[in-house]
């Protein structure tokens, strides 16, 4: 349940109802704006009658029933778009944010070379995996720890915060303690056990849709993580199996909208892993900027040959920068036309 009060309502009246609600075992989660102030109930409100809360303040205005069963996720709880800021770099509300790197952190040269060119070249933070969920037990299963020290000296040459991504709840505290934003991926956006632990700390989390998840899914996804105070959630929409096999997966467009009306967290597109081809890369990027989307996470290789993760859909630096230079553009004529 949502109440949202009268413009102007004092802090004495939003505490008292806090307290209240509060009493009745209910958590209540404040958004304080410019010109309106909301409370979002979390709980069993099933036995609150609306007419009995509104009789408890003069100063409420509606009270809203969240039908959705995602709640702190929910646009009905945060009206206003949420702004997630990386050390400056912010993402949501407008903000767009460019994250490149390759699919795997492989070594020193490799990971110095891909941060420190497209440093210049409109990334923002900085992505390789560490530890990687591979298909194959005996695919490249990632550096580990050693990984993520060659991410810190990447962060330490070029200034790029870094992303990378947690595959199991015991290793959370370890890599929290190396990266900036934490990655769930999308073979573990179900892992309830991983969520709740990423939800325990305060890093950013880059939540990636499952293959076969629904908007909603992983929307209650982000719930699981949120519920645990951590509300730092960027959504990333990566392309879903569908029939069609021409694709490594079916980037979902219109979800970019739809989870723009359904929540007010950030998100963005991952056209890399949609594609599984370099040279679709582009084309889906600039649909995902045109659609809506917050930013980007585009894999990059110097040599996309020899990638040992990924390397047919990994860009080249110079096309990486390309591609950030046109969606700023796209972005820009939408903003320009009214
Ligand atoms: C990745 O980003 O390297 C990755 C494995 O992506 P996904 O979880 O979307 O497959
Ligand atoms: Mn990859």
């Amino acid at each position: 349940m949502v109440i949202v009060m009268k413009p102007g309502a004092p802090q004495s009246e939003i505490e008292k109802l806090t307290r209240k609600f509060e009493g009745m075992g209910l958590s209540v989660h404040p958004t304080i704006g410019q010109n309106y102030s909301i409370l979002g109930l979390v709980g069993d409100t099933q036995a609150l009658q609306e007419t009995q809360v509104a009789a408890t303040s003069s100063y409420i205005d509606r009270i809203i029933r969240v039908q959705h069963p995602f709640k702190l996720a929910s646009r009905h709880f945060h009206p206003d778009d949420t702004i997630i800021d990386i050390e400056g770099n912010k993402v949501g509300g407008g903000n767009l944010l460019f994250i490149g790197g390759p699919c795997a952190v492989e070594s020193r040269e490799q990971i110095m070379e891909i941060a420190q060119s497209i440093s210049g070249l409109g990334a923002q933070l900085l992505r390789g995996g560490a530890y990687k969920p591979r298909t194959s037990p005996y695919s490249f299963q990632g550096l580990e720890e050693e990984g993520l020290k060659l991410l810190q000296e990447a962060k330490a040459a070029t200034g790029m915060p870094i992303v990378s991504e947690i595959i199991s709840p015991d290793l959370v505290d370890l890599v929290a303690s190396y990266v900036d934003v934490l990655q769930v991926g999308a073979r573990n956006m179900q892992n309830f056990a991983l969520l709740k632990k990423v939800g325990q700390t305060k890093k950013a989390v880059l939540l990636k849709r499952g293959m076969s998840a629904t908007i909603e899914e992983l929307l209650m996804a982000a719930e699981y993580i949120m519920s645990e105070g951590n509300k730092n959630v960027i959504l990333c929409e990566r392309g879903i199996r569908t029939f069609e096999t021409y694709t490594r997966n079916t980037l979902d467009i219109s979800a970019i909208p739809a989870i723009k009306e359904l929540s007010h967290l950030p998100v963005i597109v991952d056209p890399s892993h949609a594609a599984g081809r370099w040279a679709m890369v582009e084309p889906l990027a600039k649909a995902a900027i045109a659609a809506g989307a917050d930013g980007l996470i585009v894999e990059v290789h110097h040599k996309p040959d020899e990638a040992l993760s990924d390397g047919a859909q990994s860009l080249l630096p110079a096309k990486f920068g390309r591609l950030v230079s046109v969606a700023k553009h796209i972005a820009q004529i939408d903003h320009a036309v009214v």
